[in-house]
């Protein structure tokens, strides 16, 4: 018999971040955070994409800002000039530019872009006179022999183009030690997610998200002390028996499309999966656990080069093939134990839509698990059909 005393999770327990943005958006204190940078004379770059090789930004002093939106709220306005049958996160990351109403945008000195998805890449030359902007054009068959030396040459690239922006340099080894800071803090993260890991958890998505959301901004050395508090509060919860959700709720793997903060229209799946009696334990998408999943190799002599080597690495539909999806796939389910596979993709979201296929009979033939595909958008409107489907898969656990 488990020594597990069931806390259902609106038991009250101290919030693992306590400050004055408990129980806010996570979008409060990110912006929070990049204000009171800001103060400090600190430049911010904006990013879209996990694969904007963060430690450049963090060698030469700056301060990464996400500028991925996630509300229906702009998309009306959007779809003045993109096409509706477009992916809800690239109109409503525009929509909100558009009406000068992105607070990440307007704090950024500069916005870093890559060539990912069409879509995205055509939004970019929309937006490209609005901030001072560099592409980095992305090799999207990772595997080929050329691909690590192209990349090597486009991060290059970018430092140029952030040190002539910004009127300094950034040293091999000042990157070197941007690489390792990198390396500390996805460690951390990886402790943290552990505890979800943990059979039954003794911590949910909305609290993952309030550590996810505020790793994307602040630094290594930021982050320390809060992870480390983070990881004494979750260790005390494990040793009183606390229980995340219920102690026999179905585990659930959730990973596809990046899925947005709270709040954010496409949350509404995680809020479905536990008000269904499910459990999150695994985020696999770039606003979740996806960025941490890697390191960096250290001590190479050529940080640059160990940086496009990782990056490459990055598990993203636009890569072709996107072998390193599943054996992540595998990495994620063989460590966190679910009991079930969501695939949560956006509408018109192609590579992500095709790949599903794929995802799933690696998840249902190799490991044995129920899995799901779910397509939606920012609206509210399949929140009815989305329910009835994860009840069903939920029942089948
Ligand atoms: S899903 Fe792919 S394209 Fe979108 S942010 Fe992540 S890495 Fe970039
Ligand atoms: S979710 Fe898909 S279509 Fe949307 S920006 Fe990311 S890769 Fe592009």
């Amino acid at each position: 018999m488990s020594n597990f005393t069931q806390v259902t999770m609106n038991t009250p327990v101290e919030p693992l971040i306590n400050d004055e943005y408990t129980g806010e958006p996570p979008s409060k204190r990110l912006l929070a955070h990049l204000q009171s940078q800001r103060e400090r004379e600190v430049k911010i770059v904006g990013m879209y994409c996990g694969y904007a090789p963060e430690e450049i930004v963090r060698a030469l002093g700056l301060v990464p800002a996400s500028l991925c939106a996630f509300s229906e709220a702009s998309i009306e306005a959007a779809e003045e000039v993109l096409p509706a049958n477009l992916c809800p996160l690239i109109k409503s990351s525009y929509g909100f530019i558009m009406r000068d109403a992105c607070p990440f945008f307007a704090i950024s000195d500069a916005v870093i872009a890559e060539t990912t998805c069409d879509g995205k890449k055509k939004m970019f030359e929309l937006i490209a006179d609005r901030k001072p902007m560099h592409v980095m054009d992305l090799p999207q068959l990772p595997d080929e022999p050329e691909a690590l030396d192209n990349w090597t040459l486009m991060i290059r690239k970018l430092q140029k183009f952030l040190e002539t922006q910004f009127n300094r340099t950034a040293t091999d080894d000042e990157i070197e030690q941007a690489i390792r800071a990198a390396n500390v803090k996805s460690r951390l993260m990886n402790r943290v997610f552990s505890y979800a890991a943990l059979t039954p958890p003794v911590i949910g998505w909305p609290e993952l998200y309030d550590v996810l959301f505020l790793a994307q901004t602040a630094s290594a050395i930021e982050m320390a002390p809060i992870l480390d508090d983070v990881m004494m509060k979750l260790e005390a919860r494990k040793q009183n028996g606390y229980v995340y959700g219920g102690k026999r709720a179905p585990r659930v793997m959730v990973t596809g499309c990046p899925i947005g903060p709270i709040g954010g229209g496409a949350a509404k799946v995680l809020t479905i999966i536990e008000e269904a009696g499910g459990v999150i334990i695994a985020l696999d998408s770039c606003s979740g656990m996806k960025p941490y999943a890697d390191y960096i190799e250290e001590g190479t002599g050529d940080p640059v080069r160990a940086l496009a080597e990782r990056y490459l690495k990055y598990p993203c539909a636009c890569m072709s093939p996107n072998t390193r999806r599943l054996t992540e796939t595998t990495r994620i389910i063989e460590t966190f134990k679910p009991d079930a596979v969501i695939d949560v993709v956006l509408q018109a979201c192609h590579s992500f839509n095709i790949e599903s296929y794929k995802v799933g009979e690696h998840v249902t033939k190799n490991h044995g698990l129920p899995f799901l595909k779910i397509l939606t958008d920012f609206s509210q409107s399949d929140v009815g059909q989305i329910r009835t489907r994860v009840e069903a898969l939920l029942e089948s656990c």
